[in-house]
């Protein structure tokens, strides 16, 4: 015999949770565009109303200061809610589509309708804006939905339940906190959709779990994200550019660029460039700059730290652990080999390549799992066309960093081991709603040669099918 599932009795309230939800869910009020847009206008206003209070929490989960914590966080998010309220109305208009001939008279349109109760893990990197940009998305298609903000940020994951509950009703929208326990309970529930953003590794745990009941999902995952610098680019721009992308949060950005492979005659002016802006975004001495935020925790700290090669540092290398603080370091001369090219870095240490021909860099890219970003520095665009056609990637940018998240006309998401689906703005609304295809026919006018006994009709049949379709 088989034994049943057995739930932890502390976690009892997540069945619960989920079953109230679904009854919400089925009284149809989620279905009201109106009341949808009304919820992301308390959304807004709830995060408006406490900006002081959650860039605090941010510092203190990960140092972030203001000014990043509004342009990578808060200020990201209020943006999409006002697109939002903007445009659901819009969105969740059923959509014409032509109806060929053979099924005249009639009219086609594309519904697209809630899921239904969905599931939201978030990680701690940006802990606030991957907690509310999926959120955003999962409210304008009319789901109710779970939250499970990240235990490695504790006062943003805080902020986010007393803002969820100040607003919401828990058989709408609720926020469980916690880890592994938390999250293993709530994936053995029946949820309707799952959207994760984390590592690779826990996205597999989240797609087994997912299969159970065939719950679709979007994976938002991680990876290497190479950056290929040739030798013909603007050299301030492009280190600067760099620079930016690397150290935002201390490089605990799932897009950052992982490593850089640079054209050999480039290399050494491109280094030294590098080392100048380093110094000029955050001083001789990183540790006292307001700008320059912490590592998350011990464990990522030790991780990171064993990445380090002395041997191989040609800037930074400073670490002090009682602080979580590694400064920027560049590894020069690593190869594939090294310890750090074994594993996303996700912090502060860029290793540096060199190449003789974008033959080898490309080759080099493709010999790893398909990445969730690629950059490509170079004035020359068939170069930079070559390479965004030959290798894979969920996105990326040519001659900048990281700023391809940041427009919402772009589906942001990874392929292969770096994800699946895409979201932010309309590309959110279609995450989270099923487009359901429905061919509203004529009830009286029919063709009779569709039926059996089709006989001498067959031909007549042939012809309708190939002329009409
Ligand atoms: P993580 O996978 O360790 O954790 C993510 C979430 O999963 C957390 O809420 C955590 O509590 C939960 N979790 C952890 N172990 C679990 C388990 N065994 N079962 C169920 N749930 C579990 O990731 P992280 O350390 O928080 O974030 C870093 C990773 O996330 C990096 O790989 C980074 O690239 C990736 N990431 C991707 C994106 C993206 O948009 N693609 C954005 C940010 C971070």
């Amino acid at each position: 015999m088989q034994n049943p599932v057995t739930v932890d009795p502390k976690l009892s309230f997540i069945p619960e949770i989920t079953s109230t939800q679904k009854s919400f869910f089925k009284s149809g009020k989620t279905l009201d565009v109106s009341f949808r847009v009304q919820q992301l206008k308390k959304l807004k206003e709830a995060i408006v109303s406490r900006e002081d209070a959650i860039h605090e929490a941010l510092y203190k989960d990960l140092k972030k200061s203001t000014p990043e914590a509004y342009i990578t966080e808060t200020g990201l998010v209020v943006k999409e809610i006002e697109e939002a309220i903007a445009k659901t109305h819009k969105w969740a208009k059923p959509r014409k589509v032509k109806t060929p001939l053979f099924f005249a008279p009639g009219a086609s349109k594309i519904h697209p309708e809630p899921y239904g109760t969905v599931l939201i893990i978030a990680p701690w990197n940006y802990p606030f804006q991957l907690m509310f940009s999926p959120l955003v998305g999962a409210i304008c298609a009319g789901n109710t939905v779970v939250c499970k903000p990240s235990e490695c940020a504790p006062h943003t994951g805080a902020i986010i339940k007393e803002i969820i509950e100040s607003i919401y009703p828990p058989e709408y929208i609720a926020v469980v906190e916690g880890g592994i326990p938390e999250s293993t309970a709530l994936l053995k529930e029946r949820w309707d959709y799952i959207f994760f953003t984390g590592s690779t590794h826990v996205g597999r745990i989240v797609y087994q779990a997912a299969a159970k009941h065939l719950t679709p999902v979007t994976l938002e995952l991680g990876g290497k994200s190479p950056c290929i610098v040739d030798s013909n680019i603007h050299l301030e721009n492009t280190a600067r550019r760099i620079v930016w992308g690397k150290f935002m949060n201390v490089g605990q950005t799932c897009i950052a660029p992982d490593y850089l492979l640079v054209k050999k005659d480039i290399k050494d002016a491109l280094l030294e460039k590098i080392q100048e802006k380093i110094t000029q975004f955050y001083t001789d001495n990183p540790q006292e700059s307001e700008d320059y935020g912490r590592i998350i925790n011990e464990r990522n700290f030790d991780r990171l730290v064993s990445l380090i090669d002395q041997k191989k540092v040609i800037f930074g290398g400073k670490t002090d652990r009682g602080d979580k603080y590694i400064s920027p370091t560049i590894m020069d001369g690593v190869t594939r080999d090294d310890d750090i090219m074994q594993q996303e870095i996700f912090g502060p240490l860029i290793p540096v390549i060199e190449y003789d021909s974008i033959d080898e860099a490309i080759d080099f890219v493709n010999a790893g799992e398909k990445p969730l970003a690629l950059y490509i520095f170079t004035k020359d665009t068939s170069l930079s066309d070559r390479v965004l056609k030959e290798c894979p990637s969920g996105g990326g940018c040519v001659n900048d960093t990281v700023v391809h998240i940041g427009n919402p006309n772009l589906p942001f998401g990874g392929v292969g081991e770096s994800g699946i689906g895409a979201y932010h703005s309309e590309a959110s609304f279609d995450t989270f709603s099923h487009n359901k295809s429905v061919l509203h026919k004529s009830p009286s006018i029919d063709l009779d040669v569709r039926y059996a006994p089709w006989g001498k009709n067959y031909s007549k049949l042939k012809f309708l099918l190939k002329n009409m379709l």
